[in-house]
């Protein structure tokens, strides 16, 4: 049955054009006592608050799908559509709905965005929360194409921007996980999933004229869409950016370069499966406070590539990893510091109810016992992250001096100021106190004079105090009590005196509140200006924690200093793979050994299916980025050169949703590789060439490896796993490439792999052997290892020389391998062009000897 939508109805009216107002946001319309949500608003929030959708409101017109939620509860269930990345509105009645002449006014009184929200409900603690803007692309005056961009978690405060090539934008994305990202209308989603919001370009424009940065290092489109983001938040929430400073510039160039395709393989931020428990920085994750949480992620998301900070951060946690009594009061200090960040935004920007304004305190008080901690360890760069926290004692102290010593969540609630901070506040209350215990007072006289043993003295906010009788008692009730209230069971009274003092502490009431919040405000506001000092103390000691997680897991772990060599290099031995190694319980984790450098940049790993070939590579892919954030490595020993970037291609990724094949993504994938690498970089290519036909995939392969070989501005340090095994004999002819294979070994039949990296080539990828194993009838297998060997036959030419190696115009052994010696070339030459036809049996028995004897002569 299908609803027809009563659209002339006034309420209707009015509903559409406030949800025109915010077409893609959650519009939360107010009636009564509920917020209502309408239409595809209702089904999509239904399921995420999981409420029950309904059809109809029961005192009004409107009949469509809709659901509600109770307007006390509102702002809970807006932190969960938030959280779910969705944006809301709030439709509020704007006018006393009684005093209406027809409909009530209404307007669109807040929206809240997954970008901007501040909301600890909504916020993940671990977690930064951006708003990002992309610029348009603009050329630049070299021809060259860059969009600005720009990250802003007004959560945190933390505020950057600069320009990045359009390719590149999706992996800015990957790293900084924008919650909502800010475009103008028309420009093409980006892949990453996050709410969207549009602006038209004059509005950019427009944007683009506001602030007025003094600071000349942000390059205009860098600039163009800081602005933006700047603009936005303010439009959201109007006055909320008191804690927000000028942005400071992204410096891709400076960090190593992750990916997407990186990000995702190394498992940076999620696993395989999704789950962010089992992700990398969950795995070194030991600190003690959000702070710390952040900072380490974003550690882990912006490699470094500064050979001293580098050492002065494993210095660091070389020193905590051996001093497990220091580390740990560290650690017990840093507990009690909490999310100085969060709260010091929220306390800018004047949304923090009193509990929160007390741990920010607490927070702070406990900053001198980290100090402590950190001042006990010799490594530099203790002392100099110690000489950047200042002092907020008089911060600390000014916040337990003016709130009670438990205050209460929401400041309207009371109770929120000391007591002994204010003398007329402390009077007031006295009074109040006073007042009620004559309000007592007055109840046990009415009681014994009415006789009435159940008499009460009641407050209501619309009556006032009262005398409440049960009914059954009305007959005792005195002569001069006055009747106020009638109800089922019971009547309610007053008298002069109670009269009285109800006025009395009715007013004391009101000036308590009003010297509450005005006592409360200055608090907020005095606090708000030390975010510099604030923000100093949060950055040294989410460092400090940092240091003391890895600490922990290293020790734990038994995990190694990383040494840097100048050389290009990648040394590893008995390498672990963290994630595998911690989730996958099955069997006991063998380590490997890895060892590249100059002379032997590309090792090709074959194996056999599920030998280990991909977590071997994606291993020292994390020990690399391990290292690189400041991190101890999974190894018993690590030794490596900086690298620029890590690319990765491995497994096969689907992007089906992006209208991309399979094959088409690890095309572009390898593309970018093939285009983007560096001498400094690490490259791991897990089965490229999978996607598509065997011949097709094996010739790009080889191409593939032959050109990261021979291209000197390419030559990268590769790791190159693969099932084709034909691809092996490339190490025939090219000297860099080292072949090494998983180990497996056959009993009685079996294969059992033994997850060991040893050098040589697969001789076969046991593929078969599998297919056998999973059930695949005897006569195909049998079969399939004819076929097998039919190819495999081809696979060399006469001289043992691999038949794909072969360039257009060459033929066979003419010279390109070094297999053959000049005489033997020269003989071969002969043999291939001499005429037997025009040959008597003689000439030819005489060539025949005189090639032997050149051959015999080598
Ligand atoms: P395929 O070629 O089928 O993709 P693969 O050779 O890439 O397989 P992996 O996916 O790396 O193999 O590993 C297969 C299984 O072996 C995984 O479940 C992993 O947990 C386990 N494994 C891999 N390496 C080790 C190791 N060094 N020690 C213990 N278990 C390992």
């Amino acid at each position: 049955m299908s609803t027809v939508v009563p659209r002339t109805t006034p309420m209707l009216r009015q509903y559409f054009e406030m949800k025109s107002r915010v077409p893609d946001a959650i519009l939360l319309y107010r009636m009564g006592d509920f917020y209502e949500m309408f239409f595809d608003d209702a089904r999509d929030a239904a399921p995420l608050l999981g409420i029950a959708l309904t059809a109809r409101h029961k005192d009004s017109d409107i009949e469509a799908p809709m659901c509600g939620v109770p307007h006390q509860a509102v702002d809970h269930h807006i932190a969960r559509l938030v959280a779910a990345g969705r944006k809301v509105a709030v439709c509020d009645q704007v006018e006393d709905a009684r005093a209406a002449k027809g409909l009530v006014r209404r307007d669109i009184t807040r929206v809240v965005t997954p970008g901007t929200v501040l909301d600890p409900e909504s916020l993940s603690p671990g977690a930064p929360s951006y708003l990002a803007a992309l610029g348009p692309g603009r050329e630049d005056e070299l021809g060259e194409s860059h969009c600005g961009v720009a990250f802003l978690d007004l959560s945190t405060g933390r505020f950057l921007a600069g320009r990045v090539a359009p390719s590149r934008v999706e992996d800015a994305l990957a790293l900084f996980r924008p919650r909502e990202i800010l475009l103008p209308d028309g420009a093409l989603a980006p892949a990453f999933a996050a709410a969207l919001s549009r602006r038209p370009s004059d509005w950019w424009t427009r944007a683009a004229e506001g602030p007025a940065w003094t600071d000349g290092s942000l390059e205009a489109n860098a600039r163009g869409a800081a602005a933006a983001a700047r603009a936005y938040a303010e439009e959201v929430r109007p006055g909320g950016l008191g804690h927000v400073l000028a942005p400071a510039p992204l410096e891709f160039d400076r960090r190593m370069g992750l990916d997407a395709a990186a990000v995702g393989t190394l498992e940076l931020f999620e696993s395989s499966d999704g789950s962010a428990a089992r992700s990398l920085c969950a795995a070194v994750d030991r600190t003690r406070t959000p702070i710390g949480a952040r900072a380490l992620r974003e550690a882990l998301s912006h490699p470094s590539l500064d050979p001293v900070e580098l050492e002065a951060r494993w210095d660091a946690v070389e020193e905590l990893v051996r001093r497990a009594d220091r580390a740990e009061e560290l650690q017990a200090a840093l507990e009690a510091v909490g999310d100085l960040e969060r709260r010091f935004a929220r306390v800018a920007v004047g949304t923090a109810g009193p509990r929160e304004v007390s741990a920010l305190g607490a927070g702070l008080e406990a900053v001198p016992a980290v100090v402590r901690a950190a001042s006990a360890l010799e490594a530099g760069r203790f002392r100099s992250l110690v000489e950047t926290i200042p002092d907020t004692g008089d911060l600390a102290r000014r916040v337990a001096g003016t709130l009670a010593p438990v205050p209460p969540v929401l400041a309207s609630a009371g109770n929120v100021i000391r007591e002994g901070f204010d003398r007329e506040l402390d009077e007031l209350r006295a009074l109040r106190r006073d007042a009620q215990s004559a309000v007592l007072a007055v109840e046990t006289e009415e009681r014994r004079r009415s006789g009435i043993s159940s008499l009460r003295v009641k407050y209501n906010r619309v009556f006032g105090y009262s005398l409440e009788v049960g009914a059954a008692h009305r007959e005792k009730v005195p002569a001069d009590w006055i009747r106020r209230q009638s109800l089922a069971n019971a009547e309610r009274f007053v008298t002069p005196a109670l009269k009285e003092l109800e006025e009395k502490i009715l007013g004391a009431e009101d000036r308590i509140t009003a010297i509450e919040t005005r006592l409360y405000g200055e608090l907020l506001r005095e606090l708000a200006t030390a975010g510099d000092r604030v923000g100093r103390t949060a950055s040294a000691a989410a460092e400090l924690d940092v240091h003391a997680s890895l600490a922990e897991v290293a020790r734990v772990g038994r995990w190694a200093r990383p040494r840097l060599s100048e050389e290009r290099r990648l040394r590893i031995v008995d390498g672990r793979h963290p994630l595998v190694e911690r989730h996958r319980r099955e069997e006991p984790f063998v380590p490997n050994d890895t060892d590249l450098d100059a002379e032997r940049r590309i090792q090709l790993v074959t194996g056999p299916n599920m030998g280990g070939k991909s977590t071997y590579l994606r291993q020292v892919a994390t020990v690399a980025l391990l290292a690189q954030a400041g991190s101890f490595v999974p190894a018993a020993r690590a030794e490596l050169s900086l690298f620029d970037r890590i690319f990765t291609r491995v497994g096969a990724a689907d992007h089906l949703s992006r209208g991309e094949s399979t094959f088409m993504v690890e095309m572009l994938e390898s593309a970018a590789i093939l285009r983007e690498a560096t001498p400094r970089s690490l490259v791991i290519l897990d089965e490229v060439g999978r996607g598509t036909s065997t011949f097709d995939g094996l010739s790009i392969a080889w191409a593939m490896l032959e050109y990261l070989h021979d291209e000197p501005s390419k030559s990268a340090l590769v790791l190159f796993a693969t099932h084709y095994h034909e691809l092996t004999e490339i190490s025939l002819v090219k000297p860099a490439v080292a072949n090494a294979t998983m180990a497996v070994k056959e009993v009685a039949g079996r294969v059992v792999f033994l997850r060991k990296v040893v050098p040589g080539a697969a001789d076969r990828s046991y593929g078969i052997h599998v297919a056998e194993l999973a059930g695949i009838p005897g006569e195909v297998t049998a079969r399939a290892r004819e076929v097998l060997e039919n190819l495999e036959k081809q696979e060399l030419d006469v001289q043992g020389a691999p038949v794909i190696a072969r360039k257009q115009g060459e033929s066979a052994g003419s010279g390109q391998y070094l297999l053959f010696s000049a005489e033997e070339e020269l003989a071969i030459e002969k043999l291939r062009t001499v005429d037997l036809d025009r040959m008597t049996p003689l000439a030819g028995l005489a060539l025949l000897a005189s090639l032997q004897e050149r051959l015999k002569g080598r």
